[in-house]
């Protein structure tokens, strides 16, 4: 018996704390679980959306790390490379620079005040522009 996959969900969220007010929730079938974690590399102030720049090339980097479960973590340090530490990633994360940036230019700049992101429709738009079979 296989059960159905966990639908996961992030959306924004309003907060009386945090940066700006904004936060970015994870829910797992509708019951949320905290918010995303801030995956920092480029905004120590926080993440942001709507716009170009380092907030919204920060949470490009937290949606798809978390968005992959465990895919993007570096073997070498297992996640904990710091950001000079590390000469096989990234903060721990082989996620390529070029794809943290597409993502932060197609779909984080565009979100709008109040949005939702399921991991599937994340998960799609990494395999339709990084298909694994596209390089055979
Ligand atoms: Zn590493």
């Amino acid at each position: 018996m296989t059960s159905r996959p966990t639908v996961r969900t992030y959306r924004s969220a309003r907060t009386s704390g945090g940066v700006g007010g904004v936060v970015v929730e994870v829910a797992d079938d509708g019951v949320v679980q905290g918010v995303l974690r801030h995956q920092l590399w480029s905004s120590p102030t926080g993440m942001q959306w709507g716009f170009r720049g380092q907030g919204p090339r920060d949470l490009a980097r937290s949606l798809l790390i978390d968005a992959t479960g465990d895919l993007l973590t570096c073997s070498a340090c297992h996640g904990r490379g710091g950001q000079a530490e590390c000469r096989s990633c990234r903060g721990g994360y082989t996620l390529a620079v070029t794809e943290e940036a597409a993502f932060e230019a197609e779909v984080v700049s565009g979100l709008g005040p109040q949005w939702s992101l399921t991991r599937e429709e994340i998960c799609r738009w990494r395999e339709a522009r990084h298909a694994p079979d596209a390089t055979v």
